[in-house]
């Protein structure tokens, strides 16, 4: 029997873990990348625990990165506490996105799959041999049949919308940049939930003891209703709090400042053998905007489908499955979102005094994705 043949679209974390996982299982796996390689991606660069975790299980790890080991939370009334990660995944890590994508892809070609880079997916068509697909330049862009089709397409991808997987329930909007910190850097996330972001936080990550990933992640809405003005919210951010003034000083210049956006939640998943992973599923956190762990996770989750059952019904179900997890914790942060300013206020104001309580928020709630009911009973029990 010849090897499953299958396509991945785009080569960040969500295509390359599906690429490494089925090429490894002995499918026939080419990946395809509209930008020049390696590329950068507009992100705050922070791999959480969980997703150091998921790097390693694929054959990456970052040992030779600084490991952060704790965090830093601020609420919106002030309070300041330290976050900790669960023993099992102890540390998380920054690692600029040029640097982590190509390394993570290289273990793709290392398995031996086939990738081209300046190569655009343009068109999905459905026959009775699966899907084919019209590659590469227009004039001269080529007809391919695959047994099935990983479309990792990211925030922005056009080919989903095309193919009918519907709009995503929700987007956040994130601007960011680097800047050179005043005092050398501590090695924490620090995550500042301050009333000039909310409902949302400005972030100052490390990338070394000197340059900072600083930027702010806020709801769409929340934009809109401030004239779309991403830069002064950040602006404003930086001027107002302490820990920015402290480590970046009030009015940082920064290199290569973009802004992206995050969406979260899409009702169907997979359509003819083509399945969706990764921002292009709508799987990153709501509440955090986090999604290069989850890119991961579900580009495995759809390598590992396709792998076990070959495509087909069975496969649809095995992913739709594994979602679950995922879609359960998106609903509970957008629940969580609404109440924002004040459950991190009234718990923030605890957790400064109680270390269990600020212990089990950043490792359970917050990176740890615990079912909502864990979380509510931790809560109860190191109040
Ligand atoms: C400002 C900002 C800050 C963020 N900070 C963090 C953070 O600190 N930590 C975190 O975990 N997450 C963060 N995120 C979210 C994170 O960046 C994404 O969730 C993650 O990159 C999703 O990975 P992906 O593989 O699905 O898509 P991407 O990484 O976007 O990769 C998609 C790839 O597909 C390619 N492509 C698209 N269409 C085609 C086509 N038709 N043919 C060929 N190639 C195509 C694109 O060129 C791209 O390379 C942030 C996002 C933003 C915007």
């Amino acid at each position: 029997m010849s090897a499953m043949r299958v396509l991945v679209i785009g080569a960040g974390p969500g295509g390359a873990a599906a690429a490494i996982e089925m090429q490894r299982a002995g499918a026939d796996v080419r990946i395809v990348e509209k930008s020049a390689w390696p590329r950068a991606k507009t992100c705050g660069d922070g791999i959480s625990p969980p997703g150091v975790r998921e790097a390693r299980a694929l054959g990456l790890a970052l040992d030779d990165k600084t490991k952060l080991e704790v965090g830093e939370i601020s609420t919106p009334r002030g309070a300041r506490f330290r976050a900790g990660w669960r023993p099992e995944t102890p540390w998380g890590a920054i690692v600029e996105r040029r640097e982590f994508d190509e390394r993570l892809l290289a273990l793709a070609v290392a398995a031996g799959a086939r990738f081209d880079d300046r190569t655009t997916a343009r068109d999905v068509t459905f026959g009775s041999r699966g899907p084919a697909v019209r590659l590469g330049r227009d004039a001269t862009a080529t007809h391919e049949l695959f047994d099935a089709i990983v479309l990792a397409e990211g925030a922005t991808g056009t080919l989903a919308p095309k193919l009918g997987f519907g709009r995503h329930h929700s987007r956040l909007v994130a601007l960011r940049g680097y800047t050179r910190a005043i005092k050398p850097l501590e090695p924490q996330f620090g995550l500042y939930f301050d009333r000039d972001v909310s409902p949302g936080y400005g972030w100052i990550f490390p990338v070394d003891r000197e340059r900072a990933n600083v930027g702010v992640l806020v709801d769409e809405r929340a934009v809109r209703a401030r004239d779309g003005d991403l830069r002064g919210i950040l602006r404003g951010w930086t001027a107002t709090s302490a820990v920015a003034r402290e480590t970046i000083g009030p009015g940082p210049t920064y290199e290569s400042l973009r802004g992206g956006v995050i969406p979260t939640g899409r009702r169907s998943r997979v359509r003819g053998s083509v399945y969706l992973v990764g921002d292009a599923a709508g799987v990153a956190d709501p509440f955090s905007a986090e999604g290069i762990y989850q890119a991961m996770a579900t580009g495995r989750a759809a390598a590992a489908a396709l792998v076990e059952h070959g495509p087909g019904r069975a496969a649809e179900r095995a992913y739709a499955r594994a979602l679950r997890p995922f879609d359960r914790n998106a609903a509970e942060a957008r629940r969580l979102r609404m109440g924002f300013g004040f459950v991190i206020d009234v718990m923030g104001a605890r957790a400064v005094k109680r270390p269990k309580l600020a212990y089990h928020l950043s490792s359970s709630g917050f990176f740890m994705k615990d079912s909502l009911p864990a979380f509510l009973l931790g809560i109860a029990r190191t109040w």
